[in-house]
C-alpha cells in the first residue's frame, strides 16, 4: 500500500507539534508543513508561552482540562531531560492576583500544575491593590527556540517543509492524500470561517534576568512572565483590531503597570514591543471535513481557533487531530483496496 501523503497548513506552534505527533504516532505516512511564515515571524513566536488555561466558553470544561493535563505531561517530561535547554521548556512560578476575590478560588487546572495553593497574607503584602491571590508552579516555553525544536524533530522524523502561501485547500489535491489545517487566523480566509477573529496582542520583551517569579493579575491584562532569555511584560487584548505595528502609548501603558507591581523592573534594559494577533473562537474548531468538487474529495482535518491558549493545550490538540487523521488514513485504505478489486 502507498504511504498515504499528509500536508499540514500552518507552522505556528499548532501547525508544527501536529506535525511532529502525526510523524511520531503513524510512521506509515509522509508529513510534510506548508506555510507562508516560519519562526520567528508567527504570531506563535510573539507569545509568552506560558502554561496557564485560557477558558474556550463553548468547549467542555473536562475536554479542556484533559488538553491542558496532556500538554502539561508531554512538556514536564522535556524539561525532565536533557532536550529542556535547547526545546526551551522551564519550570516557573509566582503569583495570580485578584483586585477582587474570584467566585471560584480554585481553577478546573488547579491539580494539573504544581503547588497549588492560595497565597498567604506576608505573600501579598507585595500587593495592596490586591485582595486575593493564587501561587503555583507551571512550565513555560520560550516560543522560538520550541518552534525550532518542534520543526528538527519533524525533520529527524522524516518530515518535510515547504514555504509557501495557500490561497485555496484544492491546490494542494494533486499532491496530498490528506490535509491538516492549522492555520491560526489565516483560516478566516482560507476556511471563509466568520467566527474565528483576532485578539491583538503587544508585549515588551525586556531583558531583566533578576526577575524569576512570574505575577499575572487575573484580569489576564498585566502580567510579567520571565523566560530562559527575556522577561516579558503584557499585554493587551483588542478585538477585531489587526494592526500589527506596536503602538509606543500602549508600550508605555504596559511598562508602567508592570513596573507598580514589580519596581524593579524600571531599570530593565534592551525593551522591544512585539504585537501578535491571537486566533479566537469560542472553541478551538478541531474536527474532520471532507471538500466535495464535482465527483472530487479532499479529507481535511481542522485544528485551529486557539486563541489565548495555545501553548496551554496544543499537546492535547495535536494528539486529538492525529486520531482524526488515523481515521482519513483507514478510509482512504479502504477505498484503495476496493479500486485495486
Ligand atoms: C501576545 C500574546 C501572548 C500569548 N501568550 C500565551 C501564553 O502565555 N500561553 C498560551 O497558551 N498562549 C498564549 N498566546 C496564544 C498563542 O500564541 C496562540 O494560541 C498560538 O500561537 C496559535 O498558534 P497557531 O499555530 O494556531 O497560529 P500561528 O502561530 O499564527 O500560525 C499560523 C500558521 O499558519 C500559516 N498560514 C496561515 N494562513 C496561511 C495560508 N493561506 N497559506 C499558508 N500558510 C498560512 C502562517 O504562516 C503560520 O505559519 C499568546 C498570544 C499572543 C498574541
Amino acid at each position: 500500500m502507498a504511504k498515504a501523503k499528509v500536508a499540514v497548513v500552518g507552522a505556528g506552534l499548532i501547525g508544527l507539534s501536529t506535525a511532529v505527533c502525526i510523524s511520531e504516532s503513524i510512521p506509515s505516512c509522509s508529513v510534510t508543513v506548508i506555510a507562508d511564515k516560519f519562526t520567528p515571524n508567527t504570531t506563535s513566536d510573539v507569545a509568552a508561552g506560558m502554561l496557564i488555561p485560557h477558558i474556550f466558553p463553548d468547549t467542555p470544561v473536562h475536554q479542556q482540562k484533559q488538553w491542558f493535563r496532556e500538554t502539561f505531561d508531554y512538556l514536564s517530561g522535556i524539561c525532565n531531560s536533557s532536550q529542556a535547554s535547547e526545546a526551551g521548556i522551564h519550570l516557573v512560578s509566582g503569583w495570580q492576583i485578584f483586585k477582587t476575590i474570584p467566585e471560584k478560588k480554585t481553577p478546573f487546572w488547579s491539580d494539573v500544575v504544581l503547588g497549588f495553593r492560595s497565597m498567604t497574607e506576608k505573600e501579598m503584602k507585595k500587593f495592596p491593590q490586591h485582595k486575593f491571590g493564587q501561587a503555583f508552579t507551571t512550565l513555560k516555553c520560550d516560543c522560538p527556540p520550541y518552534l525550532l525544536w518542534l520543526e528538527k524533530r519533524l525533520k529527524e522524523n522524516g518530515g518535510y517543509v515547504h514555504v509557501r502561501k495557500i490561497e485555496d485547500l484544492w491546490e494542494l489535491h494533486s499532491d496530498y492524500d490528506i490535509i491538516v489545517n492549522c492555520s491560526g487566523i489565516g483560516s478566516r480566509k482560507l476556511m471563509r470561517d466568520r467566527e474565528i477573529h483576532p485578539i491583538r496582542g503587544q508585549v515588551l520583551k525586556v531583558h531583566a534576568p533578576w526577575i524569576k517569579h512570574f505575577i499575572r493579575d487575573g484580569d489576564g491584562l498585566t502580567y510579567i512572565y520571565p523566560g530562559i532569555h527575556d522577561v516579558t511584560l503584557g499585554g493587551t487584548r483588542q478585538k477585531d483590531n489587526w494592526n500589527l505595528s506596536p503602538d509606543p502609548s500602549t508600550s508605555k501603558g504596559i511598562f508602567d503597570r508592570c513596573c507598580a507591581l514589580e519596581p524593579s523592573l524600571h531599570t530593565a534594559q534592551d525593551v522591544k514591543a512585539r504585537v501578535g494577533l491571537r486566533p479566537s473562537r469560542s472553541s478551538v474548531r478541531l474536527q474532520k471535513e471532507i471538500l466535495v468538487r464535482g465527483s472530487e474529495k479532499l479529507p481535511v482535518v481542522n485544528n485551529y481557533g486557539h486563541g489565548s491558549g495555545g501553548f496551554s493545550v496544543h499537546q492535547g490538540t495535536a494528539k486529538e487531530a492525529t486520531r482524526l487523521i488515523k481515521e482519513c488514513i483507514a478510509v482512504l485504505e479502504m477505498s484503495r483496496c476496493k479500486a485495486k478489486l
